[in-house]
């Protein structure tokens, strides 16, 4: 599996990184909430392990911004706090899985294959209208027709599909998309959204669409639903 742990504590990250390396797994760390924020919308992991407590944007928060975006990768939960009132609060904000520490590292390792043959099960897919957007395998799909999209397309349609009507100003989409170091044209989304038109064309998926509003940004539109 791809995994991404999301972990302050170094020594943690590094004694996990690499037990989960050992295991066959490819594993990425991130020790900010913000970075794990973007690079997990950009790059298709298999599972996240996401510890609550970060220094700059908790884990509850990370974990209900992916969902807020469309995110649908498995996230498994690593924390100190243990209360029922605690586990409620993780799992109903999109928690696929609860490990409170200090755990022993098989049942992490169990855990985890547990979430993947969940997800293989039922598939990391979004639906956005017709279309079916395969979060794992970071492709666009229609019926029998499939488009794959690029990291930069991918993050551009799950977050315009995460708020489907309403207009995204093209500096919500820089900043989400292409971070908030990003220093080229801020006409690169508009570059972007004609990539994604014309992959839509290609889906002829005539429900969707992205319609421009002037001065503005963008905004998803799916016919019958606003
Ligand atoms: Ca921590």
């Amino acid at each position: 599996m791809k995994l991404l742990l999301v972990e302050d504590e170094e020594k943690m990250a590094r004694l996990l990184q690499r037990g989960l390396t050992e295991a066959g797994h490819q594993v990425d760390v991130c020790q900010r909430g913000e970075d794990a924020l973007e690079q997990a919308l950009q790059i298709p992991y298999d599972a996240v392990l996401l510890d609550w407590n970060l220094p700059d944007l908790d884990g509850l928060a990370v974990l209900r911004r992916w969902r807020e975006r469309g995110l649908r990768t498995a996230v498994l939960m690593l924390t100190a706090r243990g209360t029922v009132g605690e586990k409620v609060l993780g799992l109903r904000a999109g928690a696929d899985d609860y490990l409170v520490k200090p755990f022993a590292f098989e049942e992490l390792l169990a855990r985890l294959e547990a979430l993947h043959r969940r997800g293989d099960a039922q598939g990391s897919a979004q639906a956005v209208g017709p279309l079916v957007l395969d979060t794992r395998r970071r492709v666009l799909r229609l019926a029998e027709r499939e488009q794959p999209l690029t990291r930069r397309e991918f993050a551009l349609f799950a977050e315009l599909a995460g708020h489907v009507g309403e207009v995204l100003p093209r500096s919500t989409l820089l900043s989400h998309v292409w971070g908030d170091g990003f220093d080229g044209p801020p006409n690169i989304v508009d570059v972007y959204v004609g990539y994604l038109r014309s992959k839509l064309k290609k889906l002829e998926a005539e429900a969707v669409s992205i319609q421009s509003v002037r001065g503005v940004g963008f905004r998803l539109v799916v016919e019958g639903n606003g």
